[in-house]
């Protein structure tokens, strides 16, 4: 499970303050170094890290906890409140247009997981939303990326529109857009072409679709396992595409958690859904303030 080696660190620092009657500033002094040196060896961020420590301590050493009657767990809440802060805050929700369809580009590098999470967002807006999607198969450089939202859509029983590797990825998104129009899609999740690195030609392409089918939200679709990686292309995306949001994949494997806990600071996008697992119906809406209680138990 992700985070595991961070949330027993955090767990075992903040065992040695909850207890407290009477907290110094050296005993926040000593929790802050620990919760700095488990987030960092967590792989989160530098300097994400060094904000964050200090927030914390100058919320710790403060009125509102010292003169507290268990300033303990006071210390404890400001930790959480600001782990959940790091993390986005409120919950971020995916975007309904008042003009339907609403329209999703999944931008990401190959191997992130962009093919099956859109499968996943697909069958997770008609279960529980009770919305139905169009899938659009634009990776034309790879003919098994068809394949397999092709295969997908028949486990989902979900129409996916795809005209083959013949077609100009833009022009095959513009044209699901009128075909999803013609026959009541109220979403559109494009599944775009991902490569093994961030390059020109790539966001080159999705630029033009960006602008050609003027999505409602740009996902970017990031392996949690790449640590500091998926925060660095998740930066570069955004400056190229200023994507709308982020899904992290693959938190059910033992990722340290740096990603997840710095790509919101680093981008200022929030990370709307989590991959749990590779089943269809393993996507979830990211919850920052359940994600914090998590860590910290
Ligand atoms: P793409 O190249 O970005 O389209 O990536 P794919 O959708 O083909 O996914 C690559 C691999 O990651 C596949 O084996 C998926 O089953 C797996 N995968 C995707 N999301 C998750 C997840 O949340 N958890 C786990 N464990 N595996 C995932």
């Amino acid at each position: 499970m992700a985070f595991e080696g961070l949330a027993e660190r955090l767990q075992s620092t903040i065992k040695k303050i909850t207890g407290k009657g009477k907290v110094s500033e050296q005993d926040v002094k000593e929790m802050a170094r620990e919760v700095r040196l488990a987030l960092l060896e967590a792989d989160v961020n530098y300097k994400v890290v060094k904000d964050l420590i200090k927030r914390i301590r100058e919320r710790a050493v403060g009125q509102e906890v010292m003169e507290s009657l268990t300033p303990g767990q006071q210390v404890i809440k400001v930790v959480k409140e600001e782990l959940t802060e790091l993390m986005g805050g409120e919950q971020s929700k995916i975007a309904v247009s008042d003009r339907p369809p609403t329209v999703i580009m999944m931008v990401g590098l190959q191997g992130a997981g962009k093919t099956t999470t859109s499968g996943k967002l697909a069958n997770l807006l008609r279960k529980k939303h009770n919305r139905s999607p169009l899938l659009v198969a634009c990776d034309i450089y790879r003919p098994a990326a068809i394949k397999q939202l092709e295969t997908l859509g028949k486990q989902l029983d979900m129409p996916v529109f795809s005209l083959g590797t013949d077609t100009n990825p833009v022009e095959i998104a513009a044209k699901a857009l009128e075909k999803a129009k013609a026959d009541h899609h109220d979403y559109v999740i494009i599944d775009t072409a991902g490569r093994l690195h961030v390059d020109g030609d790539l966001m080159a392409e999705l630029t033009e679709m960006k602008e050609k089918v003027q999505p409602d939200e740009i996902f970017l679709v990031v392996d949690a396992m790449t640590g500091q990686d998926a925060v660095n292309v998740a930066e570069s995306f955004n400056e190229q595409l200023d994507i709308t949001g982020v899904i992290l994949t693959k938190l059910d494997g033992d990722t340290r958690g740096g990603a997840a806990l710095s790509i919101k600071a680093v981008t200022d996008k929030p990370i709307k859904f989590a991959g749990m697992g590779e089943k269809l119906d393993q996507l979830e809406a990211f919850h920052p303030e359940r994600m914090a209680s998590r860590i910290l138990g």
